[in-house]
């Protein structure tokens, strides 16, 4: 038309061929609309769908963020043991399975040792299965030795938390807005669990409570040093994963694990970061607290009944998981695979991310993997 209608002043009367085109394209519009509504179109990529799902905003699927590791590494047909020592193997083994099985994510999950390694535990490598932590012979069998242990740098060249970093980079460079990039680290009780011994920081929690805060406060900073390097390499989330943190009860995870746990949040929050909280294990009793750790999402264990982590974490938490991964996710036909997702997706609701209770199992047959995918995508 070449001419606007300036504000409280009365557009001209188009043309009659004018009155046309106008015609054809309301039609058209309409036709648009009629076929948005009905389409089952997937227009999101993985990074825009779980965005939108940790943001609260409209989605037209479900997000789709299983845990895998040896899985990834087995797609790829390589040992174990090189993919969590070369990120460019974890790289290639992540990227394929996500296209593979059409994930909504990639993540530098590997194994627990990575900080502890750096710290100077000693650490046993294998062929083909994750490294594993000398708890005989932990760092800090002296407790004394806490006092001398200095923070490792996450960028230090041949580092295995450096090599963390770089997979995060590598991600951003092939990846990154389209699917969403998780890096890791341990949390404050998992890491002390790694660096003293499990066996040895249960009996810490009461005979030395204050060598637990000194060995949790540390952690907490080892723990935001490294996320914050992965932030600045370009992560679109941390993963925490705090396993001991179901082995201990209520009280000991309110008063000794909590507040740290939550402390580490607020840190990577401030580094501009979000949370993913993975807990392995039965938290049932502690959900309340969890809940209010301040985390984006949580991955809820399969034990962990999720109409109870609703109700005590309430509406607005996004809430992943839960598939027993051995039962269900390995041993399961489609069928009933589809069915646990449809029950866990009743009972969480809205805010649900599809996954499975912790680590895909490597033996875990293509086609059961497929039938999460095929819930996610047309829930
Ligand atoms: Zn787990």
């Amino acid at each position: 038309m070449g001419t606007f209608a300036k504000k409280g002043q009365r557009a001209p009367l188009p043309a009659r061929s004018e009155h046309v085109v106008y015609y054809c394209s309301a039609m058209l519009m309409k036709q648009c609309v009629i076929l948005f509504i009905f389409t089952p179109c997937n227009t999101m990529n993985g990074y825009e769908r779980v965005l939108a799902t940790l943001e609260r905003r409209q989605r037209e699927a479900l997000a789709y963020m299983p845990i895998t590791m040896m899985f990834a590494a087995d797609r790829i047909d390589v040992p174990y043991g090189r993919y969590a020592a070369d990120y460019h193997v974890l790289v290639e083994g992540q990227l394929a399975t996500a296209r593979q099985f059409d994930f909504d994510h990639v993540s530098c999950i590997s194994d627990p040792a990575r900080e502890a390694a750096d710290c100077g535990a000693v650490v046993h490598y294998f062929d083909d299965q994750p490294p594993t932590i000398d708890e005989s012979n932990a760092l800090l069998h002296d407790k004394a030795r806490l006092k001398t242990l200095a923070i490792p740098d996450p960028l230090r060249p041949g580092s295995r938390m450096n090599d963390r970093v770089s997979a995060v980079q590598l991600f951003v460079q092939q990846v990154k807005g389209e699917l969403f990039i998780e890096g890791w680290v341990e949390g404050p009780c998992a890491e002390a669990a790694d660096l003293r011994g499990i066996n040895a920081l249960m009996v810490d929690f009461t005979d030395d409570p204050e060598f637990v805060r000194e060995l949790f406060d540390f952690n907490v900073r080892m723990a935001t040093t490294f996320a914050k390097a992965q932030i600045e390499a370009g992560c679109d989330i941390v993963g925490v994963g705090d396993a001991a943190a179901s082995l201990v009860g209520p009280r000991i995870y309110r008063d000794f694990v909590f507040p740290y746990e939550k402390r580490l949040i607020e840190n990577i929050h401030a580094l501009g970061g979000r949370v993913r909280l993975h807990i392995c294990g039965n938290i049932s009793r502690s959900l309340k607290e969890v809940g209010q750790t301040g985390f984006e999402m949580i991955d809820l264990d399969s034990m962990v009944p999720i109409d109870k982590a609703r109700l005590e974490m309430g509406e607005e938490k996004v809430l992943a998981g839960n598939l027993d991964p051995v039962k269900c996710l390995r041993n399961g036909t489609p069928q009933e695979i589809t069915d646990a997702v449809a029950a866990c997706h009743r009972a969480a609701g809205t805010n649900f991310i599809v996954g499975a209770g912790c680590e895909v199992p490597r033996d875990t047959p293509p086609e059961n993997l497929n039938a999460m995918r095929t819930y996610a995508r047309s829930h």
